[in-house]
């Protein structure tokens, strides 16, 4: 089986590749923010939808008018390609899966992506249209093909990113004889049913200290000044410093789980609910839990594995293992489990959960859900 897959490298442009990105992470930007306007004025105006077809006709004008002809000095695939994810954008929205596409702000991570038309692979190097060098790559590790489309990005701590999409044999791994249920925490980052306990790394408590100096540097600094700019990138690169650990530890953690495990059992997650909850939200953004199951799902099908979700509505955490009896009610500071159905004392409440989940996902792979 082929599976599409991303590759993601550090570079480090020139001064001239550099010039040509930014105008062309600004064209791309103005292109989003023009057409959006477009669309949202349709919208509110006349009650209208406007599609790609139209979307792209409105770019061809912006292209031939004297004010915007800037346009055209750049590539014009990555213009296309961002009416693309536009269309995207608005079709999660229309399905209530996302929130209506917001503008684009010069002060967040840029991007401009390149399909194959627009950029050429040769000899293990990467030179996109418009560009006389190929791009200096720090490849941390081989292309296992030539890519269909590259991304290149800038995030606000001024580093520039090329993600590659590359066609894969997706490799099964040997089949294990284990299977394991998966409990979210926030006190824990999870809990298995085989009894192991990962503790929330909290990167972000950790690195509070210095992310909260230079926070105050940046207020302290004029607005627009050079010197903001400059305390507002220390800032972003605190920002990438903690991603970038989070992120680390992710992909540790979800690679020996993947590893160890045939069938991988967890909750579906409906964040977006819970992080309605002001109290609640900053913690869940700092554990990634969507990152967390969307890495256990993607390496899941690549290693053969199975990877199942059990409905928000299954109690897993209300629900005694040994019986099966259902709490009506179980407040977030009760951490163990006494039954009143079978007499059971001091389970711990995650390990309960976790070992529901698995039996829930199991029932539910074997099609006999109870
Ligand atoms: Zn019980």
């Amino acid at each position: 089986m082929q599976t599409e897959r991303a590759y993601k490298y550090r570079f480090y442009p020139t001064p001239e590749q550099e010039i040509l990105l930014a105008r062309t992470f600004g064209c791309v930007r103005f292109v989003w923010n023009a057409v959006l306007r477009h669309r949202t004025d349709a919208f509110y105006e006349r009650k209208e939808k406007v599609g790609y077809n139209d979307a792209s006709a409105f770019l061809t004008q912006l292209k031939k008018q004297p004010d915007t002809a800037f346009l055209a000095e750049v590539s014009s695939v990555p213009l296309q390609q961002c009416l693309r994810h536009q269309q995207t954008a608005f079709k999660h929205f229309f399905a209530k899966r996302a929130r209506y596409p917001r503008f684009k702000s010069k002060k967040q991570r840029q991007s401009a992506t390149f399909a194959s038309s627009a950029f050429v692979y040769r000899n293990g190097q990467v030179t996109l249209a418009k560009c006389k060098e190929p791009l200096n790559i720090r490849w941390s590790r081989e292309l296992p093909s030539a890519p269909s489309t590259v991304t290149v990005s800038r995030d606000r701590a001024g580093r520039y990113f090329i993600s590659c999409l590359c066609q894969v044999d997706t490799l099964s791994l040997g089949v294990v004889p284990k299977m394991v249920g998966i409990d979210l925490g926030l006190k824990d980052l999870f809990v298995t049913s085989d009894e192991r306990r990962v503790n929330n790394p909290r990167h972000t408590a950790r690195h509070a200290r210095k992310l909260a100096r230079a926070q105050r540097q940046l207020s302290r600094k004029k607005k627009g000044s050079n010197n903001r700019a400059k305390a507002r990138r220390i800032v972003a690169r605190r920002h990438a410093k903690i991603a970038d650990a989070r992120l680390d530890h992710l992909h540790k953690l979800t690679r020996q789980i993947v590893n160890e495990n045939q069938v991988i059992c967890a909750e579906s997650l409906a964040v977006k609910n819970m992080v309605k909850n002001r109290s609640l939200s900053k913690a869940i953004s700092d554990v990634g839990w969507g990152e967390l199951v969307r890495q256990l799902e993607y390496k899941s099908a690549w290693a053969g594995r199975q990877f199942v979700q059990i409905g928000r509505w299954y109690p897993s955490s209300k629900r005694c293992h040994g019986c099966g009896f259902v709490l009506e009610s179980l407040s977030l500071d009760v951490r163990t489990w006494d039954c009143p159905g079978c007499g059971t004392q001091g389970i711990d409440r995650d390990l309960n959960a976790a070992r529901n989940i698995l039996q829930a996902g199991t029932a539910l792979l074997a099609g006999t859900e109870r």
